[in-house]
């Protein structure tokens, strides 16, 4: 249980008795299935509030039990398992060439996934998109037997600064487009609540529930991107900055005097460095062939000097955002990912390399354990529908009579 620290909102009897069941729930889902006696034992809990707890998730049909044999004649034990299918989420990951689109169940398994090219889709206005991805979230429901009227909310990641209340895109520095209604269009064509986070915000919680070490209260995630990102996580909770833009890592200087100009508008950030364009647009200065980094890595594996010297230099600025993220966040875990990464393994490597190469008389680096995104392209869009999860969860457990008459 989180402690109420100063300047936090101290938690009220809703928030104690909300974390109470969800604690309860994600042991339940860990198990896949547990006895009541086991699950008093391991939340600690009396077993008059556990009963409680458990009674209620009964009622609401997030939980079931189920029966079996457990050795000697006639012998039954009951098990507490997650009803799977009580609801479905859908996440989409609004990224910047293909948006993907998945769905997941209660146990937060992805029933399935549709991955829409943007190119096919350039023509389109924003809601012409937006009822593009509808039809072809219909077509994943259909596919794959999940019946509409289960599907209970819609999280949705999408790249730059977010207003999650009004469920804006503020901006986005990539088409420099200003205050896009992501939530209101997305529930004026689905029809569900929807839920508006920054990709890489959605990315970390994914990592953070499925990831390699999961559930940690301390993490941070560099996303290498188009350009480059951070989320993190600290005594569980995102930290979020006074406008939802905290982790913005890639807009930190590291050329202040003759840097090279960012889609900011500033000179000299980190991202400017990393950015995939500027990337080919140094490649193309060698050879104007070049089309994508795919391109370059080709040659790279061929030997070719000018692609060893560009490697090198992406790499060290991959390095001095790892190297800053650690110092300035000190985190136990930093998980790295973003297409750059994702798609070519040898560039983790080599930042990773360069980065415990680094001379360093601090005490601080050996204590944070860094690993590759498990989820790689999925982070955004499993993120998403976590995101809605937790949502909806809220919903039913805050508001337990509005759900269990609605049956
Ligand atoms: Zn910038």
């Amino acid at each position: 249980m989180e402690e109420p620290m100063n300047g936090m909102k101290p938690q009220d009897q809703s928030d104690i008795r909300y974390n109470n069941t969800k604690m309860i729930l994600n042991i339940i889902k860990a198990a896949h299935g547990i006895a009541r006696s086991d699950l008093a034992k391991l939340t600690g809990m009396s077993a008059t509030s556990m009963t409680r707890i458990v009674n209620e998730l009964l009622e609401l049909n997030l939980v079931q039990e189920t029966s079996f044999s457990s050795g000697g004649i006639g012998r039954k034990s009951i098990l507490l398992e997650i009803k799977k299918d009580v609801f479905y989420v859908v996440g989409i990951d609004f990224a910047e060439r293909d948006i993907s689109v998945c769905v997941m169940d209660f146990s937060g398994a992805v029933i399935g996934k549709k991955v829409i090219s943007r190119t096919t889709a350039s023509s389109l206005k924003i809601e012409e998109m937006i009822r593009f991805i509808y039809q072809n979230y219909q077509k994943l429901l259909q596919e794959f037997k999940v019946k509409e009227e289960l599907v209970a909310a819609i999280g949705v990641g999408a790249i730059g600064s977010i207003d999650r209340e009004k469920g804006l895109v503020r901006y986005e520095e990539l088409t420099h487009t200003h205050n896009i209604p992501i939530k209101e269009l997305i529930e004026s064509v689905f029809k569900r609540p929807a839920f508006i986070d920054n990709d890489i915000k959605c990315a970390i919680v994914a990592e953070n529930t499925f990831g390699e070490v999961p559930n940690l209260d301390d993490v941070v995630m560099l996303s290498f991107g188009r350009g480059v990102g951070s989320a993190i996580i600290n005594r569980g909770r995102i930290v979020r900055g006074c406008t939802n833009t905290a982790g913005e890592i890639g807009h930190t200087i590291v050329d202040f005097s003759d840097g090279r100009l960012c889609i900011c508008g500033r000179r000299g950030c980190l991202s400017s460095y990393l950015m995939e364009e500027n990337i080919i647009e140094e490649a193309r200065k060698s050879n104007s062939s070049i089309c994508s980094i795919a391109d370059i890595m080709e040659c790279y594996e061929k030997n070719f000097l000018w692609a060893i010297s560009l490697v090198d230099r992406i790499t060290n600025y991959m390095t001095i955002a790892i190297n800053n993220a650690v110092n300035y966040l000190n985190p136990r875990n930093l998980v790295l990912g973003g297409k750059l990464i994702n798609d070519n393994p040898i560039l983790y490597d080599m930042a990773l390399k360069k980065y415990s190469g680094m001379i360093s008389f601090s005490t601080l680096h050996p204590t944070t354990h860094i690993s590759p995104s498990k989820l790689s392209r999925d982070a955004v869009c499993i993120g998403g529908a976590l995101v809605a999860q937790e949502k909806h969860m809220l919903k039913m457990i805050k508001m337990p009579n509005e759900f269990i008459e609605s049956r």
